[in-house]
């Protein structure tokens, strides 16, 4: 994610930012020219002016709720933002700890959105893709007649991303990855890695394209249930470490897919952060450890540049953490296979977008 900076005042501001902190003004994220700008008064009610070139838009009409920043235009038919119209059940508004909640939830989402335009990735709707198209829940847990709480699942199944909107909150999230023993869990990763499932049935699979696939991941036609069963009861592979990025990967093909999908977003978005921060790091006596981001990581050559950037960056950031007694922010390691992996995702996620370059051409 890059930094913004208002176009009235200048100054520096973020993605989430609703307005400008110096000069005041009403900022909103302008979803195809992924940038913030400040909004000058129109003369219809509920518009707004953008500068640069002049366009009339308006909010989405989550941000109603203060749940959303993005414009549409003016006249668009569409009352919600190019994310938010993807979402068909949202979470309980009737509470104030409900309006949270989604706000965090939608606030991942829009993230995750910004990936997928900046990569040019497919992202039909269900009205574009009536079957595959790319559709959001957020679902509330259940309260049994025995009182007990039945948690909602998250997951996907033909474009359908099921949200558990109680991950929302801290305590519940947190209790959820102790009990998963994982090292990191996020809304933000939940919608990558769920996403991946949605990109793996566009790119690979209804594209036929299964060999470039099957030489790197393995044969996904090993049964998927029986393969998960197995990993909750027996525990991941052995040695799983020395060739998926989690343990989680190594239960079945379609997993490690999702869970590469997903770091190729977490490291190409945090080293555009990095980027535009211009950090860089520069060991005292580890010179072979120093790394500048110098290249867009959203339009790398291949996997190895962002790798070579990401390693010796998350290292340094991993060592802050540990002296405020914080966990590692990265706590993961990118073996050699997993590079592959890495490598073979650039491959197919940059053909994809030259694709829809080209269309929109
Ligand atoms: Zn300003
Ligand atoms: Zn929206
Ligand atoms: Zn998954």
């Amino acid at each position: 994610m890059r930094l913004f900076d208002c176009d009235h005042c200048g100054q520096s501001v973020h993605f989430d930012n609703r307005q400008c902190v110096r000069c005041g003004y009403r900022l909103g994220f302008v979803p195809d020219r992924l940038a913030m700008f400040s909004l000058e008064p129109a003369m219809e009610p509920n518009w707004h002016l953008v500068v640069e070139p002049a366009r009339s838009v308006r909010f989405c009409a989550n941000a109603a709720l203060d749940i959303c920043n993005w414009m549409v235009d003016a006249d668009d038919v569409q009352e919600l933002c190019i994310a938010c119209r993807h979402n068909r059940l949202v979470p309980n508004v009737d509470t104030p700890d409900g309006v949270n909640r989604w706000r965090r939830i939608d606030q991942a989402q829009r993230h995750l959105f910004y990936s997928l335009l900046r990569l040019r990735l497919p992202h039909p709707d269900r009205k574009q893709d009536p079957v595959g198209g790319l559709v959001f829940d957020f679902l509330e847990d259940k309260v049994n007649s025995m009182g007990m709480v039945e948690p909602a699942m998250t997951g996907h199944e033909e474009g359908l991303i099921a949200i558990r909107a109680a991950e929302a909150d801290d305590v519940t999230r947190e209790m959820a990855r102790m009990s998963m023993h994982e090292p990191y869990r996020t809304l933000l990763g939940h919608f990558r890695h769920e996403t991946g499932h949605f990109v793996w049935n566009k790119l690979v699979r209804n594209r036929d394209d299964f060999d470039g696939f099957r030489a790197i991941f393995g044969d996904e036609r090993e049964d998927y249930d029986t393969a998960l069963q197995r990993h909750y009861e027996s525990g991941p592979r052995q040695n799983w470490q020395t060739s998926f990025i989690s343990a989680y990967a190594s239960s079945h093909p379609w997993e490690d897919f999702a869970e590469c999908f997903a770091h190729y977003l977490h490291i190409v978005d945090t080293l555009e952060t990095a980027r535009s921060f211009g950090l860089a790091v520069d060991p005292r006596g580890h010179e072979e450890m120093a790394s500048e981001v110098d290249f867009d990581p959203y339009r790398a050559n291949n996997a190895e540049q962002l790798v070579s950037a990401w390693v010796p960056l998350s290292v340094a950031v991993n060592s802050i953490q540990r002296s405020m007694g914080q966990p590692d922010f990265y706590p993961f390691v990118l073996s050699p296979p997993v590079v592959e992996k890495l490598e073979y995702l650039h491959r197919l996620i940059q053909a994809a977008g030259r694709e829809s370059e080209a269309r929109a051409a």
